[in-house]
């Protein structure tokens, strides 16, 4: 079931304040220049706990069509 889901970043609403990444279970995310950057997108597990915590709704996963 991996690959059902891919994450969005809204890199305009993002202020990089590292909520996503400190959540996340699997070291998917980092910040780079004030942004978040998804540095290991194999790794995530599409828990949805980065678009769960973020405050700004910057990050989100969205269903691949199959
Ligand atoms: S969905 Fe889960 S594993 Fe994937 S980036 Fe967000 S917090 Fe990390
Ligand atoms: S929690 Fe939201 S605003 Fe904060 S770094 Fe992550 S995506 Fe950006």
């Amino acid at each position: 079931m991996i690959g059902r889901k891919r994450l969005v970043v809204e890199t305009a609403w993002c202020k990089g304040c590292g909520i996503c990444a400190a959540f996340c279970p699997k070291q998917v995310l980092e910040i780079q220049h004030e942004k978040v950057s998804i540095k290991a997108p194999e790794a995530c597990i599409s828990c949805g706990q980065c678009e769960l915590r973020c405050p700004d709704y910057a990050i989100y996963l969205v269903n691949i069509e199959e």
